[in-house]
């Protein structure tokens, strides 16, 4: 059985943010923004404010998710929404602001704390509040996806919760808001989006439907990713990447990520090393370790990345495609672990409790080469110090 579950409407195009005050109209009485400091100083926040005022809707404002979000910024966020009385929440940022939204959403009307919801170990049995999402980068796909990703302060353990009431009532895509994202962000928020683009293709619950949108995620982002990254003035290419972000998030929200973020978010969690960095830390190590297992469909991504390769045999293809992978890590300015500056000895300590997180995340048993606990620990030494513009190494 296929299912293919998204929000129930997406608007998009330049300029669509001037669309907020009569989506969130239709959903309630007065609205929560939630969004972070950056977003505050640059005035997007107060552009958001100002069409809810047009639109006659108040609203209520927590802009203090500061970094990838906690659960602390759930709790804070929390206790905005119901001291104001707000019955929509309105998220406008990265993947962070729109996760610790997303949270907020399920948690005004569901029991307990949000991290009782991992793992479906306990489904949210409320309708959410409404929520309208609008990414400011083209990376996560959030906007678009029934997940979220929230760390455990307590056991700095990132969280990844997917449920369809997670998935957001209406994703706002206004390209023009990437416009301001600065290049290591850029570069960042691509590489996450081509991960998600990558894994939803290749993982073991990939559909026919997924296939469709991750191909032609992967096939937008290496054509534009670039080119944003060197000029972000290039609407064009600014364009494409909010749409390739999204379309990579519906893929993987519906076919799962695999490999690449199992690891990446222990990373995340315990170095805070930004999302999309981390996953570009492992992506071409991670591709390495699996391609025996996957060389036909990394063939079809390798051709279509590079059409000239048609007349090579799958796994020459394969080989080519990780080759292509590390030739824009290089070009983005990607930093392994250790030029990022994680001590290498917390990483040896921690590379256990990392390995434990990852497999225990489940993303890892999606991947074509299930890895074992003990290989997982091999690929992150292996990671830690990955230089993009060596020979690979086999896995066997
Ligand atoms: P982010 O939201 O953390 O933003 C990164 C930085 O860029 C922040 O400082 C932010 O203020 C700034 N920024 C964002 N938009 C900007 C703009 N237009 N101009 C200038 N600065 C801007 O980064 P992200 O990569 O979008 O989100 C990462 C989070 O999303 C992680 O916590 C990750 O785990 C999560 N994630 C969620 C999903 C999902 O489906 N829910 C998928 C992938 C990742």
């Amino acid at each position: 059985m296929y299912e293919l579950l998204m929000p129930s409407r997406v608007v998009y195009g330049r300029g669509t943010l001037g669309e907020v005050g009569q989506q969130a109209k239709a959903f309630g009485i007065k609205a929560l923004i939630v969004s972070d400091p950056v977003m505050e100083n640059i005035g997007v926040v107060a552009r958001c404010a100002q069409y809810l005022q047009e639109a006659g809707l108040p609203f209520a404002k927590y802009t203090g998710v500061d970094s990838e979000p906690t659960d602390v910024h759930v709790k804070e966020a929390l206790d905005v929404c119901r001291s104001e009385r707000c019955d929509v929440v309105i998220a406008i940022g990265g993947g962070s602001s729109i996760d610790a939204a997303k949270a907020v959403a399920v948690m005004m009307t569901n029991e307990g704390e949000i991290g009782d919801y991992v793992g479906n170990q306990k489904r949210f049995a409320e309708k959410p509040l409404p929520l309208i999402a609008i990414p400011t980068t083209a990376g996560t796909g959030s906007e678009v996806t029934k997940v979220t990703v929230i760390i455990n302060t307590k056991t700095d353990v990132k969280m990844m919760i997917s449920q369809p009431a997670l998935l957001p009532a209406v994703a706002i895509v206004d390209p023009l808001l990437t416009v301001s994202c600065p290049p290591s962000v850029t570069a960042a928020t691509g590489v996450d989006a081509l991960c998600h683009a990558i894994e939803a293709y290749i993982s073991r619950r990939a559909h026919p439907v997924t296939d469709v949108l991750a191909l032609s995620a992967i096939e937008a982002i290496v054509g534009y990713l670039r080119r944003a990254y060197e000029n972000g003035q290039d609407i064009e290419a600014r364009e494409k990447m909010a749409v390739a972000a999204m379309k990579a998030g519906m893929a993987f929200s519906n076919a799962s990520v695999t490999l690449v973020h199992g690891m990446s978010r222990p990373i995340g969690a315990l170095f805070h090393v930004p999302h999309g960095v981390s996953n570009a830390m492992l992506l071409p190590g991670v591709l390495e370790f699996t391609k025996d297992s996957a060389i036909e469909r990394l063939a079809v991504i390798a051709r279509i990345i590079k059409p000239s390769l048609k007349d090579v045999s799958d796994a020459e293809a394969a080989d080519a495609l990780v080759e292509e992978v590390k030739q824009l890590c290089r070009d983005l300015r990607i930093p392994n672990m250790k030029t990022w500056g994680i001590d290498k000895a917390a990483f040896d300590k921690a590379v256990d409790k990392m390995a434990t997180d990852a497999l225990a995340s489940g993303s890892p048993s999606n991947n074509p080469k299930v890895p074992t606990h003990e290989e997982i620990v091999a690929l992150y030494h292996y990671c830690y110090d990955y230089q993009y513009d060596t020979n690979p190494i086999s896995h066997g």
